[in-house]
């Protein structure tokens, strides 16, 4: 037992080796790509629950790596804060995202996430508005998505932050709700706009899961309560935005609806069927 322990011990030193070598690596790598167009922006729809029109999409960091190939955000935004470019690559993402939607039809919302990192200090709301007189897009249209991992940190400069934000008009969406230990106090700290609820109750409620009915129901009747919209996230099939649906949601997204895709092929499809 004890050669093991030695040996998982050896093992797992090397493997977190290996794991630093590879973020030092990939950090460089993610500052050549800020230079260039390795980092792209994706776009997906958000759909209003009734009809299924549009409503608005959310923009989605995407990393093309010459090498490695895509990958995935969860990966590489960790290494980004780790090398302090979070605001370099954030700011542009606000820019890059306020600019297209301008193009879009005058209604249509933007979707932008904010990490907690970028939250500190006070060049995001100089960012925003910067973007919002560049592209001259309604500040309604912008939406900044936090998650409730922002609330860990110093609470009274992040809920200044965010108030600050909000000052300009700017929508403020608490994302992944109901994931890990959010809990309904993060409501009343700062002037949500609207919920997104985690994709995991949405599975668990279209699985006929009895506790996720009851919580996807509360948060319900909580946010019609509040006044604040809610978008289901990750809704892969019918049945899912069916119950969904039926549990009062006012907005739906997920792969059912659209994949995230480059701002090139936003209008692709129906260039397409004008063309038929
Ligand atoms: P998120 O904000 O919760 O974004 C939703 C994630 O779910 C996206 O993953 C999206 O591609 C994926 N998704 C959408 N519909 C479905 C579905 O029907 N099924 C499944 N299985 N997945 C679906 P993605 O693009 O890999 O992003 C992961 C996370 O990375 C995001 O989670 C967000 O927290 C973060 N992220 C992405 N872009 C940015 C960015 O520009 N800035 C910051 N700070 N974070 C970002
Ligand atoms: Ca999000
Ligand atoms: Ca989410
Ligand atoms: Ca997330």
């Amino acid at each position: 037992a004890k050669e093991n322990g030695r040996g998982g011990h050896a093992f797992f030193e090397r493997y977190m080796f290996e794991q630093a070598e590879d973020h030092r690596l990939l950090e460089q790598d993610v500052r050549e790509a800020l230079g260039g167009d390795g980092l792209t922006l994706a776009y997906q729809p958000i759909v209003d629950a009734r009809n299924g029109k549009i409503v608005g999409r959310e923009a989605l960091l995407r990393w093309r790596h010459p090498r490695r190939g895509d990958i995935p955000p969860d990966q590489f935004i960790p290494i980004i804060e780790d090398a302090g470019l979070i605001h370099q690559i954030g700011d542009w993402v606000i820019r890059e995202a306020c600019a297209e939607a301008s193009r879009w039809d005058g209604r249509m919302r933007v979707a932008v996430n904010i990490s907690a990192a970028q939250l500190t200090g006070a060049g995001l709301a100089k960012t925003v508005l910067g973007a919002l007189a560049a592209s001259r897009l309604e500040p309604s249209r912008l939406e900044l998505e936090v998650t409730e991992s922002v609330f860990l940190g110093d609470d009274a400069a992040t809920l200044a932050s965010l108030e600050r934000l909000r000052s300009l008009g700017v929508r403020l969406v608490l994302d992944d709700f109901g994931k890990g230990y959010s809990s309904f106090g993060y409501l009343s700290r700062a002037h949500f706009s609207k919920i997104k609820i985690d994709q995991a109750f949405v599975r668990g409620a279209a699985d006929g899961a009895q506790d996720c009915v009851a919580i996807v129901h509360a948060i319900l009747a909580l946010s019609r309560g509040l006044g604040v919209e809610t978008t289901a996230e990750g809704v892969e099939t019918e049945g899912q935005a069916e119950i969904m649906r039926q549990l009062g949601c006012t907005q739906l997204q997920g792969f059912h609806f659209g994949r995230p895709v480059p701002a090139s092929e936003l209008f692709e499809n129906s260039a397409a069927a004008a063309l038929r």
